[in-house]
């Protein structure tokens, strides 16, 4: 294990400077490789999106799973979810704009779950109706990266828990307490509502199962940060008689002040984050005083170049504005060799991000005109929600 003051990584808390293989390793996951990736090309018949190609997802579990599922006309399905306790910066977007890719790609249904209710459990300071406000906020961000309608549901967890609680207690009753406390690390002051939410995050996973009465197999990209929750669903799944889901972990995404700290939706750490909400002058304010990986005069920077890895303006390029090989390769080598200088790459992409906020802006209001037709409410009319995975009688089970 790390020493205790290396980097922390948990659902409920990062820190620390992350040594990425290491924790890999210490999670038990699996390399995304060269050749898994030629796989998923092929299988999509169309290039990789960034957050693929350059690495910032670079582990996974059972991703193989899901394309042998593919590769036998089998569909599979999606999974990320969101709690909602504050606007939304670019880095949460990055999961739903690799499932967005997966739909595109694969036709694939989404399932997006807001966690309205953990939120309040976790931030005890936060009300529920301000939870339940920035859900709805939160939902109209996402759906408005073109989502398909008629492919995209919605866990609305306060509004949707008539169709999610008959499985949620089945899944309850197979996590034993001690399992949630040895993972999660909860102190004895935990209130319950955490304990159970584990049971509700796991919902998801298996819903389209059991509403087909046969295995619909799911894929989870998501920050590694969220791998735990899933280790103890992927422990469910087999005596549940559902699939275990597929994962696809990305790095976390460094704050606009340092690689240290991830960006962050509250607290002072504000200024540490670009929030989709973020006025034009307020967005070229925090990118200005972003942290870089430049030299400290001009003429040093033009002799000996900058350092990419480090500078959280080119993370911001890396991952979501510079979407173009070419244009991401010119930014890279210029900062390199000195040509680019940091003053004019932070110009460029100041005018980037508010172009992009500018018509994210406007895709969130057309949004706002479906969005509550996505949120399931009550399971499918007409199902015997008495019925469970394992239990269903003559449920086919695909192999
Ligand atoms: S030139 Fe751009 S990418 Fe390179 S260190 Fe400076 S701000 Fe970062």
């Amino acid at each position: 294990m790390p020493a205790k003051d290396e980097f922390t990584v948990t659902p409920y808390e990062v820190k620390g400077r992350i040594d990425y293989a290491r924790l890999r390793e210490l999670f038990g996951t699996e390399d995304l490789t060269a050749a898994l990736l030629d796989r998923l090309r092929a299988a999509a018949d169309r290039p990789l999106p960034p957050s693929l190609e350059r690495g910032v997802y670079y582990s996974h579990r059972d991703l193989g799973l899901i394309l042998d599922a593919h590769a036998k006309g089998r569909p599979f399905f999606v999974y990320s979810g969101r709690g909602p306790s504050g606007p939304l910066h670019t880095s949460h977007l990055l999961a739903f704009e690799l499932c967005k890719w997966f739909q595109d790609a694969f036709g694939a249904e989404m399932w997006i779950q807001i966690t309205d209710d953990e939120k309040v459990w976790a931030k005890t300071d936060l009300p529920r109706s301000e939870t339940y406000r920035w859900g709805l906020e939160n939902l109209a961000d996402l759906l408005a990266l073109g989502f398909d309608p008629k492919k995209t549901h919605v866990f609305f967890d306060t509004r949707s828990i008539a169709a999610m609680y008959p499985l949620a207690v089945d899944v309850a009753r197979k996590i034993p307490y001690s399992t949630v406390k040895a993972v999660f690390g909860f102190p004895p002051s935990t209130n319950v509502g955490l304990v159970f939410y584990t049971a509700l995050q796991t919902v998801p996973c298996f819903y389209p199962s059991w509403v087909a009465g046969k295995d619909v197999p799911c894929l989870i990209p998501c920050g590694i940060d969220q791998d735990p929750h899933f280790r103890v669903t992927r422990d469910l799944a087999e005596r549940l008689g559902y699939p275990k889901p597929a994962l696809l972990h990305s790095q976390m995404m460094p704050g606009l002040l340092g690689q240290d700290r991830v960006m962050s939706t509250t607290g002072e750490q504000k200024d540490n984050a670009l929030f989709l909400s973020d006025p034009p002058k307020e967005v070229e304010r925090k990118l200005k005083k972003a942290f870089t990986g430049g030299r400290a005069t001009v003429e040093e920077q033009r002799r000996l170049g900058a350092t990419p890895e480090i500078c959280s303006v080119w993370a911001l390029w890396k991952t979501k504005f510079a979407p173009e090989k070419a244009e991401f390769d010119q930014i890279t080598g210029d900062c390199r060799s000195g040509a680019l200088l940091c003053g004019d790459c932070k110009g460029m992409l100041i005018e980037r991000v508010n172009g992009e906020f500018a018509r994210h802006r406007a895709a969130r209001e057309a949004a706002k005109a479906w969005m509550e037709s996505t949120i399931v409410e009550h399971p499918p009319h007409g199902m015997d929600v008495r019925k469970a995975g394992a239990e269903t009688p003559n449920r086919p089970v695909d192999s």
